[in-house]
């Protein structure tokens, strides 16, 4: 897996060259955040100013090529709603949290230049990109999400609206709390304990304590509805100090955002999609 030079931001070519998509993911480093020490936080809702949230996320976007206005966010509740993106959609979340898709915790479109985003620090972004009908998937999925199948539920969002076929959809599993450093108890057993993948994914610790590969549990999820190929960034974002980590930093942090669209008069005609 590369990563791309541009200070803070993370490209993913596997996903880029599959058509004409844009794949990214921050890092904490290089932004103006005066809550966590002049990094890049790109959330509103964890302690930082507003008009340092909004300078960040116009550095992102500036070094991305795209207006901050192109971005569309959920709430992101750790519920698994999917929402199909239209055009009037543009700008929601982008320049306040109030304004984000309520309730929604994933996003799908086939607009171009519209670019979906999510903000994560531990929570694993879920990317899928569909080359044949131009369309793009994002979902944030932490073990309530995980739980809920939201990997699912979003490709199943892309197939029912844009006809996507798994055969022709690649995804990228990116940075999120590994294997190494997530450990559960009790509750989290207690949702995911039934899916046939929970033995892959954990490791007994103590008794009633497992440590948890929530990548791992997406990437199956994806595997199994014969997603052509599934990357995994392979990034643990509590070793790595270049992640914000809710986990490391006891819930004092900031958040790196993903994102993920399709680039702006790249998309098909109405008339090119049955
Ligand atoms: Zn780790």
């Amino acid at each position: 897996m590369t990563m791309e030079a541009t200070p803070g931001i993370m490209r993913w070519p596997v996903l880029e060259k599959i058509g004409p998509f844009l794949a990214a993911f921050t890092t904490r480093q290089g932004g103006t955040s005066p809550a966590f020490g002049g990094d890049l936080n790109l959330a509103f809702h964890v302690g930082d100013s507003t008009g340092a949230v909004i300078a960040n996320r116009q550095l992102v976007a500036g070094a991305l090529g795209i207006a901050l206005e192109a971005l569309v966010l959920g709430e992101q509740s750790h519920g698994n709603e999917c929402r199909v993106v239209e055009a009037e959609f543009r700008g929601a979340g982008a320049l306040s949290g109030e304004t984000a898709l309520a309730g929604v915790d994933a996003l799908v479109t086939a607009v171009p230049g519209l670019v979906l985003a999510g903000c994560f620090a531990d929570c694993v972004p879920v990317y899928i990109v569909d080359g044949e009908q131009g369309a793009v998937g994002l979902a944030h999925a932490g073990w309530r999400g995980t739980a809920g199948r939201i990997a699912q539920v979003t490709f199943e969002t892309m197939r029912g609206r844009f006809g996507s076929r798994g055969s022709r959809c690649v995804a990228l599993v990116g940075p999120a709390i590994g294997r190494c450093c997530y450990r559960v108890g009790p509750d989290v057993a207690a949702v995911l304990q039934h899916h046939d993948y929970w033995p892959e994914v954990t490791m007994a610790v103590t008794a009633g304590r497992w440590s948890l590969d929530l990548a791992a549990a997406n990437r199956r999820q994806l595997e199994e509805l014969g997603i052509a190929a599934v990357h995994h960034a392979g990034l643990c974002t509590s070793c790595h100090p270049q992640f914000f980590s809710h986990r490391r930093d006891q819930g004092r942090t900031g958040r790196m955002m993903a994102l993920l669209g399709v680039r702006a008069g790249a998309g098909k005609t109405p008339e090119g999609r049955e």
